[in-house]
């Protein structure tokens, strides 16, 4: 019989490890976590939307010594080079000092969010009360965006190419935004129905406005006074909406959650989190052996589709300019590059959640305070649509982890035949780039206050680090 002095022994050496990473740390890296994490946190402040991540981004990497690709004429080995495309998505690379035929080194986030978009003819007024018109953007529970402060951001562009920057409801001292749901005492009818015909599409109308234009009686004076606030603020019509992309995003702050600080709770963590910890693992690289390229891409909530979105051919081209001005390229060369690269599609993952446990199945669920968690692959029902990693593949980026000690985990995307999702990780693997998807645990994903935990933040940053400089 083995004593349990072996037995454990045994144990430690031939299971898999699940402790909390809290359990691993000393109080040396827990300062440094907390302190990475309240760097990422006044990112997300100034950056709640695609645009102001791209802006946000940018300003990083200037001071970072990136320039735009346009303003190098040749490439050479440490050069630090970035694309903006359409100030929505944006590719930056480090180029190696090997050659780029060998492969790049390839890690991916998404900056856009769940949210409500504007619709085009937003405005009108209904019994004294100006609206706002939204139709929602990824997939959303409608009942959480209603009675929450709203803000708005985004542009207004006049047919002349005058471009008008909105941040409403920020400051402390901006109105904010609502929408607004039925007291409980009349709700009995809406109580009886599905919780996802609770609140409709049609139903998610943003109250901007109660009072009608000095002097200006009978219909719609509640509108004129909206569009003549607008119009003095901005110097618009209501024509000007049709040419404007304003989306409307919780008014909340990234704030540290819990007794113990231990979590991060904010809005558009999805993806923001693989954004923050991707740029600035990337901002800090020298001279790597192979190309760096991080990839920021838009439009990944609604199917990666249109020219900001990793379906387009925006990334191939950006990669082609860059083989084009290391003066090596040649036919087909692209296609080499990206069948010999790898990569890290750094996407959040669904975190276990226990007080929803039947959705998820335990022995394959990812943890809150694990370190990063990876899915070999997502998909839904029978792994349809999934971007499968290859074995190899999985055990070369293990072999990463293992040697820098970064703390990892490997999950499905809930129990089998619930539901499902998917990541820009297809999209890269179909040009032939050996992809995994690894990111982030979230809990409420989606939700107007996404949680994570900043022991995974951090370990995210360190995870990217580390691929970039093996
Ligand atoms: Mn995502
Ligand atoms: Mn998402």
């Amino acid at each position: 019989m083995i004593k349990m002095t072996e037995a454990e022994n045994l144990k430690e050496k031939l299971f898999r490890k699940t402790k909390t990473g809290w359990e691993t740390i000393d109080k040396k890296t827990k300062e440094e976590i907390f302190s990475y994490c309240k760097n990422y946190m006044d990112f997300l402040n100034v950056s709640k939307t695609e645009r102001e991540i791209i802006k946000s981004a940018k300003k990083l990497a200037e001071k970072n010594g990136f320039k735009s690709i346009q303003e190098y004429q040749t490439l050479k080995a440490g050069d630090k080079v970035y694309y903006n495309n359409r100030d929505k998505s944006m590719y930056l690379a480090v180029i190696g000092q090997d050659s780029i035929e060998k492969g790049i080194n390839i890690i991916g986030s998404h900056a856009d969010s769940p949210r409500l978009d504007l619709k085009p003819n937003p405005l009108y007024e209904d019994s004294d009360f100006a609206y706002f018109k939204t139709h929602y953007y990824g997939g959303i529970k409608k009942y959480q965006w209603t009675t929450i402060p709203l803000a708005i951001h985004g542009v207004i562009v006049k047919p002349n190419g005058e471009k008008i920057e909105v941040v409403l409801g920020e400051e402390e001292t901006d109105p904010i935004f609502t929408i607004t749901d039925l007291l409980p005492h009349l709700a009995t009818e809406q109580m009886e129905r599905k919780l996802k015909e609770g609140i409709k599409g049609e139903d998610l109308n943003l109250l901007i406005g109660s009072i009608p234009y000095e002097g200006k009686k009978g219909p719609d004076s509640v509108k004129l006074n909206i569009m003549s606030i607008l119009n003095e603020k901005y110097g618009i019509t209501e024509m000007d909406f049709v040419s404007s992309e304003l989306e409307i995003v919780p008014a909340f702050r990234a704030r540290s959650m819990g007794l113990d600080s231990s979590m991060v709770a904010a809005y558009g963590q999805d993806d923001k989190v693989c954004v923050y910890t991707s740029l600035t693992a990337l901002l800090a690289l020298e001279n790597p052996k192979t190309t760096a390229v991080c990839i920021i891409s838009d439009k990944e909530e609604i199917g990666s589709m249109g020219n900001t979105g990793m379906e387009s051919h925006v990334f191939d081209t950006f990669i082609s300019e860059i083989l084009n001005k290391l003066e090596i390229n040649k036919p087909n060369l692209l296609d080499q590059v990206f069948c010999n690269s790898k990569m890290l599609s750094a996407d959040v993952d669904a975190a276990y959640d226990p007080i929803y446990a039947s959705s998820y199945e335990k022995n394959n669920a990812g943890f809150l305070g694990r370190g990063i968690g990876l899915n070999k692959y997502t998909g839904a029902r029978g792994k349809s649509g999934a971007s499968d990693a290859n074995a190899e593949f999985v055990a070369m980026i293990r072999n990463i982890f293992e040697k820098e000690n970064v703390a990892y985990e490997f999950a499905e995307l809930g129990r089998v035949d619930l539901g499902g999702g998917g990541t820009i990780a297809y999209i890269l693997a179909d040009k032939g780039v050996d992809v995994i998807d690894c990111g982030v645990p979230v809990l409420s994903m989606h939700a107007p206050y996404e949680v994570t935990s900043k022991f995974d933040i951090y370990e995210a940053y360190r995870a990217y680090s580390a691929f970039w400089k093996n």
